[in-house]
């Protein structure tokens, strides 16, 4: 499932494609994505303008010169191609490209046409994605977006807020910063590697992140710089295997990672000096990977 540096990956390289670019053809092939397509789909995307391409949490937002607002989500298996008319005289590429296409097209469901060359296709075998327009003036309003917390890499979120939200909560730290309410974005993966970078187990109760009034201790600080490295780190690598794409086949959505601690049960530690084993545990349902030795 994309995590929010894929999908931050994925907006760069759909930006230079979509924004400022006018859609002029609109090809719904499956409208029955994790929910219907509205029928006016292509009819209010149309003839419109991309004036922005922006992200909120793991949704895509592509603003439009009607004033609506395009809101895209990958789901479980969801990516974008971009093909580049600009491109053809590389006919290598365009091969690569076609016979890739070709192994998937069943589940090309919305395809693109832009202005500036570019047709763009949204693929997803399990059809967990979604796409919806609503009313910029709406946006605040709309469910899916209106209960998230702030966004990880956002100057709003600090130890200050960070600790604020978790004063007194009982749970788990790894519950808590899975909840989206609490921080927008973060997914199982980031989560383990920023408990590991912060050096936090993961069964650690989260107010303990807090002092009583809600202050932030050491510990909130140490959390949220992991965070933010994290993801940080993970969307540099994200722009690398994006360039290595586009040399490619466009494919953007899926991409190799490094992890430190996710995936690694039974492996050494990595941290400098720690002869710990990494361990894998089940919380709330979800695999958690950490190092017993040296996150406490
Ligand atoms: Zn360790």
């Amino acid at each position: 499932m994309p995590e929010l540096p894929e999908v931050e990956t994925v907006r760069r390289g759909l930006e230079p494609a979509m924004s400022g670019a006018r859609f002029v053809k609109v090809e719904v092939r499956r409208g029955d994505l994790r929910w219907p397509l509205p029928k006016d789909f292509a009819r209010r995307l149309e003839g419109r303008t991309v004036t922005g391409f922006g992200r909120r949490a793991k949704y895509l937002l592509a603003d439009l010169s009607s004033g609506d607002v395009l809101i895209m989500h990958l789901g479980m298996s969801g990516s974008f191609r971009v093909f580049d008319h600009g491109l053809r005289a590389g006919g290598e590429k365009l091969g690569r490209y076609r016979r890739e296409r070709a192994q998937h097209a069943a589940h090309d469901h919305v395809v693109f046409h832009m202005s500036s060359g570019a047709v763009v296709t949204f693929n997803d075998p399990r059809r967990f994605g979604s796409m919806k327009i609503v009313p910029r003036a709406k946006l605040e309003a709309e469910p899916l977006l209106k209960s998230l917390g702030p966004e990880p890499l956002g100057n709003s979120f600090d130890a200050a807020m960070l600790a604020r939200a978790c004063k007194g909560k009982k749970t788990t730290l790894k519950a808590a910063l899975l909840d989206q309410r609490l921080v927008a974005g973060l997914g199982n993966i980031y989560v383990c590697e920023a408990l590991f970078r912060a050096r936090l187990s993961p069964k650690r109760i989260a107010s303990t992140i807090a002092t009583r009034s809600g202050a932030p201790n050491e510990r909130a600080t140490h959390l949220v710089d992991a965070i933010k490295a994290v993801l940080s780190d993970a969307i540099k690598d994200g722009g690398s295997s994006l360039r290595d794409h586009r040399r490619t086949d466009g494919d953007l959505g899926m991409f190799q990672h490094h992890f430190r601690v996710y995936d690694r049960e039974g492996e050494t530690c990595r941290t400098a000096g720690c002869t710990g084993v990494v361990k894998r545990i089940v919380q709330n349902g979800r695999a958690t990977f950490y190092c017993p030795a040296c996150q406490t």
